[in-house]
């Protein structure tokens, strides 16, 4: 049986073997998924004994080890290079490919779950790390009329516009800006708070999106409803579509991600129900 892995610290409460094991039943694959938490710092030797025990023949890649991911890789795609990060690796006999469908599975969420229109759209990105990167590269594609990149640190907000092609700031240089889609791609969640943007910031907002997943709407979410924002939505949809996305390069088949997310959906509130 071919064995995937998600790679990342921590990661027991991942919900990739579950969305995986979906997946692979909506075609009859038989395959395992599972975790492997690698210590801070041990990416290469975590994956030595990785390749050694398991001979994987994918993995995903998750905080906080997209980066070292990308480095580790023999090849990369053009898109992981643009963001200098990798979620998704596939091996090749003693060959490791990298690539990231972080940005392919938040646009293909955005624009077929909830709808939303890329082209001509203001975007704002809030995080300027692999996450914020990668979304940046990818809606390059999809005819945004602006795409804005800022950051807690200004200064990381700069080189990845720079190094993107978009504009960029910092959390105050927002005062007099206005979006359709902002998202928030910071990991402020972590410490429970939402990035500290201006209020103003979200009154055209049509669609506000944070990337953090939780069974309650997040701090982000409040605060982008309690300032206008006509939708709010959080990751676990786009958790899910870049899910497929690695999917269907390990399998050349692209899952149904709609029951998929619908039941895991239906689990967050009845956890809230309870
Ligand atoms: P990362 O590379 O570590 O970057 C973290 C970003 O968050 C940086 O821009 C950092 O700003 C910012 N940040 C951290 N604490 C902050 C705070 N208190 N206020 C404002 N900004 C803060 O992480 P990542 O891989 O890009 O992931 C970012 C988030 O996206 C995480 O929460 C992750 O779980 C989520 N994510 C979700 C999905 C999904 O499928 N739903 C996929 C990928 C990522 P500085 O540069 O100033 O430190």
């Amino acid at each position: 049986m071919d064995k995937y892995f998600v790679i990342g610290h921590p990661v027991k409460h991942s919900l990739s073997p579950e969305i995986h094991k979906m997946f692979a039943a909506q075609f009859d694959i038989e395959m395992s998924y599972e975790t492997r938490d690698f210590e801070p710092g041990g990416f290469i030797e975590g994956m030595a004994v990785l390749r050694r025990e398991d001979s994987p023949k994918g993995a995903n890649v998750t905080h906080p080890f997209k980066m070292d991911a990308y480095q580790y890789c023999d090849e990369v795609t053009p898109r992981a290079r643009k963001c200098e990060a990798a979620n998704t690796l596939i091996f090749d006999g003693n060959r490791v490919l990298g690539d990231t469908t972080d940005g392919k599975g938040f646009v293909n969420d955005v624009t077929q779950r909830c709808g939303a229109s890329l082209t001509g759209a203001r975007v704002l990105i809030l995080g300027a790390g692999g996450a914020g990167r990668g979304l940046a590269a990818a809606l390059q594609e999809e005819g945004c009329a602006r795409i804005y990149i800022a950051n807690r640190t200004p200064e990381r907000a700069h080189s990845a516009g720079a190094a993107l092609g978009c504009a960029s700031g910092s959390f105050v240089d927002l005062i007099s800006e206005k979006f359709d889609i902002i998202v928030n791609a910071t990991s402020a969640a972590f410490s429970g708070a939402a990035p500290a943007v201006p209020n103003c910031v979200f009154s055209e907002c049509s669609l506000a999106v944070d990337l953090t997943y939780a069974a309650l709407p997040t701090p982000f979410m409040q605060l982008a409803k309690e300032s206008g924002a006509v939708r709010v939505e959080d990751g676990l949809g786009m958790l899910v579509a870049q899910a497929a996305e690695s999917f269907a390069l390990w399998t050349g088949r692209m899952p149904d991600t709609k029951p998929v997310y619908e039941k895991l959906r239906a689990a967050f509130d009845a956890s809230v129900a309870l």
